[in-house]
């Protein structure tokens, strides 16, 4: 989902990390790439978890230490029961890759609120329109849409106004959007079709960024495209 390296690759070497096939600075690529990716953070889990659990089932085999024809069937079992738990994980892998799992609200953290209630960390909720959105400085929110998405970082207050076509409105903090999306703020708006930006506000000046082709930045002098890569700070 991040430029560059897919989150195929991603899980790959994870994957090859977490056996102990990893190479210098994987540890700390893999973080940061889990840290913008909850996807493959899910993915991640859900990896350690498996690999946890054959680890107690070797070690349960080696105490028992079965032999001869007894033993070949153990292991004929424990090949029979490890087998679909890899088909699961790798069928989760390719659908998650295809589409997000769900639709709604999902806080990392457990700071998230929504019209003032906490949002239980890793859950999917429901967000109606007209839902007051917030995360503290430890938490994120991430806001999936059939035809939008956003990420709401650190400190972010913003008001849900529309879901179809997505409009939040931005109080305070940093929101990153995907698809067809407007974000409003005090001193600038954002109007996307299919593309990505970012807009971050702290009541006194606005910074917008855009991430793709087909972003529109309206301000007091008007409305024009702001080409990919472009950044404008905006001052009261
Ligand atoms: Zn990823």
């Amino acid at each position: 989902m991040e430029t560059g390296t897919s989150c195929a690759v991603w899980r790959e070497r994870t994957q090859a990390w977490l056996r102990g096939q990893g190479e210098p600075g994987d540890r700390e690529a893999i973080a940061a790439h889990r840290g913008s990716c909850p996807e493959c953070q899910q993915y991640y889990r859900d990896t350690v978890e498996l690999l946890a659990q054959m680890r107690q089932g070797e070690t349960r085999q080696i105490a028992q230490s079965p032999s001869g024809e007894k033993g070949r069937r153990r292991r004929n079992l424990w090949i029979a029961l490890a087998l679909p738990v890899f088909a699961l994980l790798l069928w989760n892998t390719v659908k998650r890759d295809v589409a997000p799992r769900e639709e709604g609200l999902r806080a990392e953290g457990s700071g998230a609120r929504v019209d003032g209630r906490a949002l239980a960390a890793e859950t999917w909720v429901d967000a109606p329109e007209n839902s007051a959105l917030e995360t503290d400085a430890n938490s994120r929110v991430r806001l999936v849409l059939p035809a939008a998405s956003a990420e709401l970082e650190g400190a972010t207050r913003c008001l849900l106004e529309r879901k179809s076509p997505l409009r939040l409105r931005v109080l305070a903090g940093r929101i990153r959007v995907r698809g067809d999306a407007q974000i409003i703020s005090n001193l600038a708006e954002l109007e996307l079709s299919g593309g990505e930006a970012e807009l971050e506000c702290d009541g006194a000046s606005v910074r917008v960024r855009s991430h793709s082709t087909g972003v529109k930045l309206t301000d007091t002098t008007g409305t024009r495209l702001l080409p990919p890569g472009e950044e404008r700070v905006l001052d009261r």
